[in-house]
């Protein structure tokens, strides 16, 4: 048997805790929040009860911010205050997003290359963790409103291909948004828990998820075993959906105009009525097959079959993402067991053909893709509440574990989010010539520093055989087994001298750490990142430093007086900029010893080259 143990708490979950745990699904066009009760799944709907989707939308209007549909009705009126697909800013930075940032239109500040994104409204900058919060603010207020009590606990759901900085950033979010965000799980494993897949302790699946939404797609290829949810391969375009379906019925209905493409980019409004008419259109045809309006005093139609021979290189993409996949996975259509659709497109019926032929086989489309995530979700949650009991339960490192390294820097091995039981190594070197003894300290936190960072112990390795510096393999392991107990290994690997220590309660940190911690990882990132650029360039610094050093010795015989003193020169310049706070200086610096030593050291490679040459010829 196993005890869902609380991560974070480091406790064992007590039964008769019945404590509400939304499931959210953060959606880049739509978001919605769901919730169990250990048998049933609710969706929250407006109070229409019709619609239960959220457009991911902000509006910075004078009265603070609002969400929602009447923040997608800002979006031509006033797009510079109205903030869509953050989801795609999440956890990047203004280098990853060169190609974004002229698409939209509010104002992605330029930065430092390197740094977090924020967006510009009126002379204020927000991060996108400060703006997916608003999102989960929303959602948190919708249900508490619904169920008439707080809810402070959620699991949210992010794309299969979310990397860590993506996932901390919406964890991040929740935070911010007065959220304990119990879990981060895939959104392909939630859409297969609303199906029930993956729910019964000895079943084996291979499962496939098809997901297009609103401005993107993915496909997932899941094994289910034990419980556990792997991700086999996922692939996708982060730049094809639903919309580009609504642009070949625009540029259709064009082509029967006498308005040009650049015609209807200069009129917004008119731009706008387009969109909105083709979604009406996509969506008709998806159930009564054809659609009739008129825009500006004309007559505008389509109808399934038009719509299907527009559509058919869009559909042939996600068809051939979904090869690739299977190529990755090395999987045949025989070793897939369902089909999952998710996502508001799929609801076309030829997407649901193209899928199904291609597989061939039936898909499981019976619940509402727009939904199935955030069931998924739910569910999910109602498993950390406890409500589900016979359930086993996959953990994962809430925190990521690593070891000290040069100047103070946390290098990771495990990162948070990893799956347990796992393990991961990685080698190191000496710095020093004969260097007997390592010391091995082993932290947990998400702080390029590891002052910043909880110590959870510390070791030494020692005998280590007399060698020049960088030549000792020293490969440190760490083994964190499914009880959160850590065993961390280190083995010079020329001589096999070893040590091992076991740290128990890796997990044992308390909730008031963690969100400080968090806290804290948020309000500095940036200085961070600054104070980890400069200890690496002072560690460069000072391998440079050393490397001129013995240069010099040991081409002293060569080098004239003048060459050495100009190094010597050098080297004291180079070592007063270590000492200071500017990374910028201190690569001037090692540029300046660059610039004068590398012609010199080419000349010594071929005066040793022409050397070696002499000997053997002897
Ligand atoms: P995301 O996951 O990106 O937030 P969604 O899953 O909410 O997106 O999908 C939104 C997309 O689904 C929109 O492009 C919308 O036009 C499309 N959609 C919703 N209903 C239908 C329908 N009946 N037929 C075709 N497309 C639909
Ligand atoms: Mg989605």
């Amino acid at each position: 048997m196993k005890i869902p143990i609380n991560l974070k708490a480091g406790s064992v979950d007590k039964e008769e805790k019945k404590d509400v745990i939304i499931g959210i699904d953060l959606g880049t066009t739509n978001s919605l929040v769901a919730y169990a009760d250990g048998e049933e799944t609710f969706v929250i709907r407006d109070t229409s009860g019709s619609n239960a989707l959220v457009p991911s939308i902000l509006h910075f209007g004078k009265d603070g911010v609002v969400v929602g549909d009447i923040a997608r009705e800002k979006l031509i009126s006033a797009p510079e205050r109205t903030i869509y697909s953050v989801k795609r800013l999440m956890g990047k930075s203004y280098q990853d997003l060169s190609s974004l940032k002229d698409s939209v239109g509010y104002n992605v500040i330029d930065q430092d290359a390197e740094a977090l994104v924020k967006v510009e409204i009126d002379g204020k900058y927000y991060t996108p963790i400060e703006l997916s919060a608003e999102i989960l603010k929303e959602l948190k207020y919708r249900v508490e409103k619904h169920l008439k009590a707080t809810v402070s606990k959620a699991v949210i759901t992010v794309p299969a291909y979310f990397n860590d900085a993506q996932r901390q950033a919406t964890r991040d979010a929740g935070k911010l948004a007065g959220l304990e965000v119990l879990r981060i799980v895939n959104e392909p494993t939630a859409a297969s828990l609303a199906y029930g897949i993956g729910l019964s302790k000895d079943e084996e699946q291979t499962i496939v998820v098809y997901d297009l939404g609103g401005g993107t797609f993915d496909i997932s290829i899941l094994q289910i075993q034990n419980g556990i949810f792997e991700v086999l391969a996922t692939h996708g375009d982060t730049q094809l959906g639903g919309d580009d379906f609504d642009k070949v019925i625009i540029d259709y209905w064009l082509s029967k105009s006498d308005i040009s493409a650049d015609g209807l980019n200069n009129n917004k409004s008119l731009g706008q009525e387009y969109r909105t008419e083709a979604e009406h259109a996509k969506k008709a045809i998806s159930t009564i097959g054809s659609y009739k309006t008129s825009i500006a005093n004309k007559e505008l139609h389509i109808d399934a079959e038009t719509f299907a021979s527009l559509s058919y290189d869009l559909i042939a993409k996600t068809i051939n993402a979904c090869k690739l996949a299977m190529k990755d996975a090395k999987l045949s259509n025989e070793d897939i067991d369902q089909i999952v659709l998710v996502g508001g497109s799929t609801r076309m019926p030829i997407i649901k053909s193209a899928v199904s032929d291609y597989f061939g086989q039936s898909i499981n489309d019976s619940l509402d893709p727009d939904e199935v995530v955030a069931i998924g979700a739910a569910i999910q949650a109602d498993i950390l509440a406890g409500n589900r009991k016979d359930l086993l339960l996959i953990d994962i490192t809430p925190l990521s574990m690593g070891i000290e390294t040069v100047g103070g820097l946390m290098d990771v091995i495990i990162s948070r989010n990893s799956k347990v039981p796992t393990r991961a190594g990685r080698q190191y070197t000496t710095s020093v010539d004969g260097q007997k003894n390592l010391k091995i300290a082993v932290y947990q936190g998400e702080r390029d520093l590891v002052e910043h960072n909880r110590k959870l112990g510390e070791f030494n390795l020692t005998d280590i055989p007399p060698m020049p510096a960088g030549i000792p393999k020293i490969e440190i392991k760490f083994i964190l087994d499914a009880d959160g107990i850590l065993t961390v290994k280190a083995t010079e690997l020329r001589s096999n001298v070893e040590t091992q220590m076991e740290i128990r309660s890796a997990y044992g940190i308390s909730e008031e750490d963690m969100a400080r911690m968090l806290i804290d990882s948020l309000q500095n990132a940036e200085s961070d990142m600054q104070t980890k650029g400069l200890l690496e360039s002072i560690n460069e610094a000072n391998n440079i430093l050393l490397a001129a050093q013995r240069f010099i010795e040991q081409n002293k015989d060569a080098l004239t007086i003048e060459q050495i003193s100009k190094i010597n020169l050098l080297k004291e310049d180079l070592l007063a900029t270590t000492q200071g706070d500017s990374k910028d200086v201190i690569e001037a610096s090692m540029q300046a010893m660059n610039l004068y030593t590398a012609p010199l050291a080419h000349e010594a490679l071929d005066r040793n080259i022409g050397k070696a040459l002499k000997e053997t010829k002897m």
